[in-house]
Protein backbone atom coordinates (compact mmCIF):
# COMPACT_ATOMS: atom_id res chain seq x y z
CA UNK A 1 0.00 0.00 0.00
CA UNK A 2 1.06 4.06 -0.42
CA UNK A 3 2.97 4.49 2.72
CA UNK A 4 1.35 8.05 2.85
CA UNK A 5 -2.40 6.95 2.88
CA UNK A 6 -2.19 3.79 5.00
CA UNK A 7 -0.47 5.74 7.45
CA UNK A 8 -2.96 8.25 8.03
CA UNK A 9 -5.37 7.76 10.59
CA UNK A 10 -9.26 8.69 10.23
CA UNK A 11 -10.19 12.33 9.86
CA UNK A 12 -10.57 14.01 13.26
CA UNK A 13 -14.15 15.09 11.63
CA UNK A 14 -14.93 11.25 11.08
CA UNK A 15 -13.47 10.49 14.49
CA UNK A 16 -15.24 13.31 16.66
CA UNK A 17 -18.72 12.53 14.73
CA UNK A 18 -18.43 9.58 15.90
CA UNK A 19 -17.45 10.20 18.94
CA UNK A 20 -21.02 12.30 19.47
CA UNK A 21 -22.91 8.92 18.00
CA UNK A 22 -21.45 6.82 20.78
CA UNK A 23 -22.28 9.15 23.01
CA UNK A 24 -25.40 10.74 22.04
CA UNK A 25 -23.48 13.86 22.00
CA UNK A 26 -24.87 17.20 20.23
CA UNK A 27 -22.26 17.23 17.28
CA UNK A 28 -20.81 20.74 16.92
CA UNK A 29 -17.80 19.22 15.04
CA UNK A 30 -18.18 18.33 11.18
CA UNK A 31 -18.86 21.37 9.41
CA UNK A 32 -22.14 21.40 8.01
CA UNK A 33 -25.57 23.35 8.49
CA UNK A 34 -28.31 21.22 10.20
CA UNK A 35 -30.90 23.06 7.64
CA UNK A 36 -32.13 21.57 4.47
CA UNK A 37 -30.83 24.48 2.19
CA UNK A 38 -32.41 26.78 -0.15
CA UNK A 39 -35.45 25.03 -1.28
CA UNK A 40 -35.95 26.62 -4.91
CA UNK A 41 -31.93 25.64 -5.57
CA UNK A 42 -32.94 22.03 -4.63
CA UNK A 43 -36.04 21.72 -6.41
CA UNK A 44 -34.42 22.99 -9.47
CA UNK A 45 -31.98 20.51 -8.95
CA UNK A 46 -34.95 17.79 -8.47
CA UNK A 47 -36.61 19.41 -11.57
CA UNK A 48 -33.48 18.86 -13.65
CA UNK A 49 -32.99 14.78 -11.96
CA UNK A 50 -36.28 14.33 -13.67
CA UNK A 51 -36.47 16.36 -16.81
CA UNK A 52 -33.20 17.05 -17.57
CA UNK A 53 -29.98 15.78 -19.20
CA UNK A 54 -28.01 12.65 -17.36
CA UNK A 55 -25.65 11.53 -19.13
CA UNK A 56 -22.15 13.26 -19.00
CA UNK A 57 -22.20 16.80 -19.23
CA UNK A 58 -19.27 18.73 -20.68
CA UNK A 59 -15.66 17.79 -18.82
CA UNK A 60 -15.08 21.63 -18.19
CA UNK A 61 -18.78 21.81 -16.72
CA UNK A 62 -22.30 22.98 -18.31
CA UNK A 63 -21.73 26.02 -20.25
CA UNK A 64 -24.54 27.74 -18.34
CA UNK A 65 -22.50 27.25 -15.18
CA UNK A 66 -19.34 28.16 -16.05
CA UNK A 67 -21.32 31.58 -17.55
CA UNK A 68 -23.06 32.13 -14.21
CA UNK A 69 -19.91 31.33 -12.20
CA UNK A 70 -17.61 34.16 -14.27
CA UNK A 71 -21.55 36.37 -13.72
CA UNK A 72 -21.37 35.88 -10.35
CA UNK A 73 -18.27 36.84 -9.43
CA UNK A 74 -18.15 40.02 -11.27
CA UNK A 75 -21.23 41.41 -9.48
CA UNK A 76 -19.89 39.97 -6.30
CA UNK A 77 -16.14 40.53 -6.22
CA UNK A 78 -15.59 42.63 -9.47
CA UNK A 79 -13.30 39.77 -11.09
CA UNK A 80 -13.09 39.83 -15.00
CA UNK A 81 -13.31 36.33 -15.73
CA UNK A 82 -13.51 34.41 -19.04
CA UNK A 83 -15.73 31.43 -18.75
CA UNK A 84 -14.83 29.51 -21.84
CA UNK A 85 -10.70 29.61 -20.85
CA UNK A 86 -10.82 30.45 -17.35
CA UNK A 87 -14.01 28.47 -15.35
CA UNK A 88 -13.72 24.46 -15.00
CA UNK A 89 -16.55 22.83 -12.74
CA UNK A 90 -15.19 20.31 -10.40
CA UNK A 91 -16.63 17.74 -8.07
CA UNK A 92 -16.28 19.27 -5.06
CA UNK A 93 -13.31 21.53 -3.73
CA UNK A 94 -11.35 18.61 -2.28
CA UNK A 95 -11.03 17.47 -5.87
CA UNK A 96 -9.93 21.07 -7.52
CA UNK A 97 -7.04 21.33 -4.98
CA UNK A 98 -6.41 17.54 -5.00
CA UNK A 99 -6.01 18.28 -8.97
CA UNK A 100 -4.19 21.24 -8.78
CA UNK A 101 -1.82 19.79 -6.96
CA UNK A 102 -1.65 16.90 -9.07
CA UNK A 103 -1.13 19.20 -12.30
CA UNK A 104 1.84 22.17 -10.65
CA UNK A 105 3.44 19.57 -7.84
CA UNK A 106 6.76 17.07 -9.23
CA UNK A 107 8.15 15.12 -6.81
CA UNK A 108 11.06 16.96 -4.85
CA UNK A 109 8.86 20.37 -5.43
CA UNK A 110 8.18 22.91 -2.34
CA UNK A 111 4.52 23.52 -1.37
CA UNK A 112 3.89 26.44 1.39
CA UNK A 113 0.98 25.35 3.67
CA UNK A 114 -0.10 28.06 6.46
CA UNK A 115 -0.90 26.26 9.68
CA UNK A 116 -3.60 25.43 10.95
CA UNK A 117 -4.15 23.61 7.60
CA UNK A 118 -7.13 22.29 6.52
CA UNK A 119 -6.91 18.37 7.30
CA UNK A 120 -6.77 17.52 3.25
CA UNK A 121 -4.14 19.30 2.40
CA UNK A 122 -0.83 17.92 3.74
CA UNK A 123 -1.65 14.43 2.83
CA UNK A 124 -2.49 15.52 -0.77
CA UNK A 125 0.61 17.29 -1.06
CA UNK A 126 2.77 14.82 -0.04
CA UNK A 127 1.06 11.90 -2.21
CA UNK A 128 1.55 14.70 -4.94
CA UNK A 129 5.40 14.16 -4.23
CA UNK A 130 5.72 17.62 -2.90
CA UNK A 131 8.06 18.87 0.47
CA UNK A 132 5.33 20.94 2.56
CA UNK A 133 7.21 24.26 4.16
CA UNK A 134 5.10 25.59 6.98
CA UNK A 135 3.91 29.49 7.60
CA UNK A 136 2.84 28.59 11.23
CA UNK A 137 0.22 30.85 12.48
CA UNK A 138 -1.42 31.87 16.57
CA UNK A 139 -4.24 32.71 17.88
CA UNK A 140 -5.81 34.93 18.79
CA UNK A 141 -5.24 36.98 14.80
CA UNK A 142 -3.82 34.12 12.72
CA UNK A 143 -1.59 36.68 11.04
CA UNK A 144 1.52 36.08 8.68
CA UNK A 145 4.27 38.91 7.86
CA UNK A 146 6.45 39.28 4.71
CA UNK A 147 9.41 37.79 7.40
CA UNK A 148 7.20 34.68 7.67
CA UNK A 149 6.48 34.23 4.24
CA UNK A 150 10.01 34.93 3.07
CA UNK A 151 11.06 32.30 5.87
CA UNK A 152 9.01 29.42 4.00
CA UNK A 153 9.49 30.46 0.33
CA UNK A 154 12.45 29.89 -1.77
CA UNK A 155 13.49 29.23 -5.11
CA UNK A 156 11.74 25.92 -4.68
CA UNK A 157 8.95 26.72 -4.30
CA UNK A 158 6.40 25.56 -6.76
CA UNK A 159 2.67 26.42 -5.07
CA UNK A 160 1.55 27.99 -2.32
CA UNK A 161 -1.61 26.30 -0.64
CA UNK A 162 -3.80 29.12 0.77
CA UNK A 163 -7.04 29.36 2.36
CA UNK A 164 -9.40 32.67 2.87
CA UNK A 165 -11.15 32.99 5.00
CA UNK A 166 -9.33 30.32 7.13
CA UNK A 167 -11.03 26.74 7.98
CA UNK A 168 -10.54 26.09 11.35
CA UNK A 169 -9.16 29.82 12.39
CA UNK A 170 -12.00 31.68 10.99
CA UNK A 171 -9.89 34.39 10.41
CA UNK A 172 -9.97 36.61 7.37
CA UNK A 173 -7.02 37.99 4.90
CA UNK A 174 -7.21 41.45 3.38
CA UNK A 175 -6.29 42.93 0.50
CA UNK A 176 -2.50 44.52 1.93
CA UNK A 177 -2.58 40.35 3.33
CA UNK A 178 -2.70 39.15 -0.36
CA UNK A 179 -0.11 42.17 -1.44
CA UNK A 180 2.46 40.58 0.96
CA UNK A 181 1.95 37.47 -0.65
CA UNK A 182 2.35 38.52 -3.94
CA UNK A 183 5.54 40.52 -3.16
CA UNK A 184 7.11 37.73 -1.44
CA UNK A 185 6.47 35.67 -4.78
CA UNK A 186 7.43 38.04 -7.21
CA UNK A 187 10.34 36.86 -9.14
CA UNK A 188 9.38 32.89 -8.51
CA UNK A 189 7.57 30.40 -10.96
CA UNK A 190 5.11 29.96 -7.99
CA UNK A 191 1.19 29.29 -8.17
CA UNK A 192 -0.95 29.92 -5.98
CA UNK A 193 -3.94 27.66 -5.14
CA UNK A 194 -6.20 29.59 -3.37
CA UNK A 195 -9.49 27.79 -1.17
CA UNK A 196 -11.65 30.13 -1.08
CA UNK A 197 -14.89 28.22 -0.65
CA UNK A 198 -15.91 30.01 2.92
CA UNK A 199 -15.74 33.48 0.56
CA UNK A 200 -19.70 34.30 1.32
CA UNK A 201 -19.61 33.33 4.38
CA UNK A 202 -17.81 36.45 6.37
CA UNK A 203 -19.36 38.29 9.00
CA UNK A 204 -19.05 42.46 10.04
CA UNK A 205 -19.91 43.54 6.58
CA UNK A 206 -16.54 42.69 5.69
CA UNK A 207 -15.64 42.15 1.66
CA UNK A 208 -13.77 39.03 0.56
CA UNK A 209 -10.93 39.78 -1.54
CA UNK A 210 -9.71 36.93 -4.14
CA UNK A 211 -6.52 36.55 -4.79
CA UNK A 212 -7.68 37.47 -8.71
CA UNK A 213 -7.90 40.90 -7.70
CA UNK A 214 -4.66 41.64 -6.63
CA UNK A 215 -1.76 42.61 -9.49
CA UNK A 216 0.73 40.07 -8.98
CA UNK A 217 -1.76 37.02 -8.20
CA UNK A 218 -4.23 36.87 -10.88
CA UNK A 219 -2.26 35.50 -13.58
CA UNK A 220 -0.06 32.71 -11.09
CA UNK A 221 -3.02 31.59 -8.93
CA UNK A 222 -6.11 28.94 -8.85
CA UNK A 223 -8.75 30.35 -7.66
CA UNK A 224 -11.20 27.50 -5.60
CA UNK A 225 -14.90 28.06 -4.80
CA UNK A 226 -17.63 25.83 -3.79
CA UNK A 227 -21.11 25.40 -4.29
CA UNK A 228 -21.69 23.33 -1.05
CA UNK A 229 -20.38 26.11 1.24
CA UNK A 230 -22.17 29.20 -0.82
CA UNK A 231 -25.95 27.63 -0.60
CA UNK A 232 -25.23 25.96 2.58
CA UNK A 233 -25.39 22.41 0.50
CA UNK A 234 -22.23 20.54 1.54
CA UNK A 235 -23.18 16.77 0.13
CA UNK A 236 -23.57 18.53 -3.51
CA UNK A 237 -19.35 18.38 -3.68
CA UNK A 238 -20.30 20.76 -7.11
CA UNK A 239 -16.93 22.96 -6.40
CA UNK A 240 -15.33 25.25 -9.27
CA UNK A 241 -11.68 26.46 -10.17
CA UNK A 242 -10.88 30.03 -11.68
CA UNK A 243 -7.21 30.31 -13.37
CA UNK A 244 -5.85 32.11 -16.11
CA UNK A 245 -6.12 30.14 -19.64
CA UNK A 246 -2.45 28.51 -19.86
CA UNK A 247 -2.80 27.39 -15.72
CA UNK A 248 -6.12 26.03 -16.81
CA UNK A 249 -5.32 23.74 -19.68
CA UNK A 250 -2.97 21.63 -17.49
CA UNK A 251 -5.56 21.85 -14.41
CA UNK A 252 -8.52 20.38 -17.07
CA UNK A 253 -6.00 17.54 -17.62
CA UNK A 254 -5.87 16.50 -14.02
CA UNK A 255 -9.61 16.52 -13.72
CA UNK A 256 -10.06 14.67 -17.06
CA UNK A 257 -8.55 11.81 -15.60
CA UNK A 258 -9.81 12.13 -11.89
CA UNK A 259 -13.40 13.00 -11.73
CA UNK A 260 -13.82 13.86 -15.24
CA UNK A 261 -17.12 14.97 -15.01
CA UNK A 262 -19.78 16.36 -12.22
CA UNK A 263 -24.07 15.35 -11.72
CA UNK A 264 -25.44 17.88 -14.37
CA UNK A 265 -28.28 18.19 -12.79
CA UNK A 266 -26.57 19.53 -9.21
CA UNK A 267 -24.57 22.17 -11.96
CA UNK A 268 -28.54 23.15 -13.56
CA UNK A 269 -29.15 24.12 -9.83
CA UNK A 270 -25.81 26.14 -9.37
CA UNK A 271 -26.21 27.50 -12.16
CA UNK A 272 -29.73 28.97 -11.12
CA UNK A 273 -28.46 29.24 -7.63
CA UNK A 274 -25.36 31.58 -8.60
CA UNK A 275 -27.51 34.03 -10.14
CA UNK A 276 -30.04 35.02 -7.09
CA UNK A 277 -29.74 38.73 -6.24
CA UNK A 278 -27.39 40.52 -3.71
CA UNK A 279 -29.79 40.32 -0.87
CA UNK A 280 -30.07 36.09 -1.00
CA UNK A 281 -26.01 36.39 0.68
CA UNK A 282 -26.69 39.41 2.66
CA UNK A 283 -29.83 37.52 4.43
CA UNK A 284 -27.22 33.98 4.70
CA UNK A 285 -24.77 35.96 5.91
CA UNK A 286 -26.69 37.64 8.64
CA UNK A 287 -28.57 34.79 9.42
CA UNK A 288 -25.48 32.75 10.34
CA UNK A 289 -23.98 35.92 11.69
CA UNK A 290 -26.46 35.57 14.20
CA UNK A 291 -25.73 32.14 14.95
CA UNK A 292 -21.89 32.91 15.64
CA UNK A 293 -23.17 35.55 17.81
CA UNK A 294 -25.40 33.11 19.99
CA UNK A 295 -22.86 30.47 20.41
CA UNK A 296 -20.01 33.20 21.01
CA UNK A 297 -22.12 34.92 24.06
CA UNK A 298 -23.14 31.55 25.73
CA UNK A 299 -19.55 30.05 25.60
CA UNK A 300 -18.49 33.18 26.76
CA UNK A 301 -21.23 33.14 29.67
CA UNK A 302 -20.27 29.30 30.25
CA UNK A 303 -16.32 30.52 31.21
CA UNK A 304 -14.68 30.09 28.05
CA UNK A 305 -12.11 32.36 26.35
CA UNK A 306 -14.06 32.46 22.97
CA UNK A 307 -11.43 34.04 19.85
CA UNK A 308 -12.91 36.43 16.70
CA UNK A 309 -14.36 34.74 14.00
CA UNK A 310 -14.63 36.66 10.40
CA UNK A 311 -15.79 34.11 8.22
CA UNK A 312 -16.30 30.34 7.95
CA UNK A 313 -19.15 28.37 9.94
CA UNK A 314 -16.68 27.86 12.77
CA UNK A 315 -15.78 29.95 16.36
CA UNK A 316 -12.69 29.16 18.72
CA UNK A 317 -12.18 28.79 21.95
CA UNK A 318 -8.42 29.58 23.74
CA UNK A 319 -8.00 27.09 26.41
CA UNK A 320 -4.86 28.39 27.41
CA UNK A 321 -6.61 31.08 30.11
CA UNK A 322 -7.98 27.95 31.66
CA UNK A 323 -4.80 26.30 32.07
CA UNK A 324 -5.68 23.60 29.98
CA UNK A 325 -2.78 22.18 27.60
CA UNK A 326 -4.27 19.70 25.50
CA UNK A 327 -7.07 20.63 23.29
CA UNK A 328 -7.61 16.91 22.10
CA UNK A 329 -7.93 14.89 25.41
CA UNK A 330 -10.43 18.30 26.36
CA UNK A 331 -12.53 17.52 23.02
CA UNK A 332 -12.88 13.99 24.11
CA UNK A 333 -13.36 14.97 28.09
CA UNK A 334 -16.32 17.46 26.79
CA UNK A 335 -18.27 14.91 24.06
CA UNK A 336 -17.94 12.08 27.01
CA UNK A 337 -18.99 14.26 30.13
CA UNK A 338 -20.75 17.03 28.64
CA UNK A 339 -22.13 15.45 25.46
CA UNK A 340 -20.95 18.31 23.09
CA UNK A 341 -18.55 17.22 20.52
CA UNK A 342 -15.99 19.63 18.73
CA UNK A 343 -12.90 19.76 16.51
CA UNK A 344 -9.12 19.83 18.32
CA UNK A 345 -7.38 22.33 16.40
CA UNK A 346 -3.69 20.64 17.13
CA UNK A 347 -5.39 18.04 14.43
CA UNK A 348 -4.59 21.04 11.55
CA UNK A 349 -0.92 21.36 13.24
CA UNK A 350 1.39 18.36 11.42
CA UNK A 351 3.39 18.87 14.97
CA UNK A 352 0.51 19.07 16.94
CA UNK A 353 2.97 22.48 18.46
CA UNK A 354 -0.95 24.22 18.73
CA UNK A 355 -2.94 22.49 21.46
CA UNK A 356 -4.75 25.03 23.50
CA UNK A 357 -7.74 25.81 20.20
CA UNK A 358 -11.09 24.24 19.62
CA UNK A 359 -13.17 24.78 16.48
CA UNK A 360 -17.45 24.60 17.61
CA UNK A 361 -19.32 25.17 14.35
CA UNK A 362 -22.53 27.28 14.94
CA UNK A 363 -24.39 26.53 11.44
CA UNK A 364 -27.00 25.02 13.60
CA UNK A 365 -29.94 26.02 14.61
CA UNK A 366 -30.89 27.59 18.19
CA UNK A 367 -32.14 25.33 19.89
CA UNK A 368 -29.31 22.99 18.90
CA UNK A 369 -27.20 25.70 19.77
CA UNK A 370 -29.52 26.10 23.14
CA UNK A 371 -28.70 22.85 23.91
CA UNK A 372 -25.30 22.31 23.60
CA UNK A 373 -24.61 25.89 25.19
CA UNK A 374 -26.59 24.12 28.59
CA UNK A 375 -24.56 20.82 28.28
CA UNK A 376 -21.51 23.26 28.64
CA UNK A 377 -22.85 25.28 31.36
CA UNK A 378 -24.03 22.52 33.19
CA UNK A 379 -20.44 20.75 33.03
CA UNK A 380 -18.52 23.95 33.23
CA UNK A 381 -17.59 23.26 37.07
CA UNK A 382 -15.85 20.11 36.28
CA UNK A 383 -15.10 20.51 32.41
CA UNK A 384 -13.24 23.74 32.35
CA UNK A 385 -10.47 22.73 35.59
CA UNK A 386 -6.99 21.35 34.50
N1 LIG B 1 -15.21 20.97 5.83
C1 LIG B 1 -15.74 20.30 6.98
C2 LIG B 1 -15.25 20.95 8.25
O1 LIG B 1 -14.33 21.75 8.24
C3 LIG B 1 -15.33 18.85 7.06
C4 LIG B 1 -15.62 18.01 5.88
C5 LIG B 1 -15.15 16.60 6.12
O2 LIG B 1 -15.59 15.96 7.05
N2 LIG B 1 -14.18 16.16 5.36
O3 LIG B 1 -15.79 20.66 9.29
Amino acid sequence: MNPIFAGLQTSIFEEMSALARQHSAINLGQGFPDDPGPEDVRRKAAEAVVEGWNQYPPMMGLPELRAAIARHYKAHQNLDIDANTEVMVTSGATEAIAGALLATVSPGDEVVLFEPAYDAYLPLVKRAGGIPKFVKLAPPDWRFDAASLRAAIGPRTRAVLFNNPLNPAGCLYDAADLTLLADALAGTEAVVISDEVWEHVIFDGQRHVSVLAVPGLRERSVKIGSAGKIFNLTGWKVGFVVAAPAVMKVLAKAHQYITFTTPPNLQTAVAYGLDKPAAHFDAMRKDLQDRRDHLQRGLTQAGFSVLPSAGTYFLNVDLGPLGLTDDAAFCRRMVAEAGVAAIPVSAFYADASQRSVVRFCFAKTFDTLDAAIGRIAKSAATLLHA
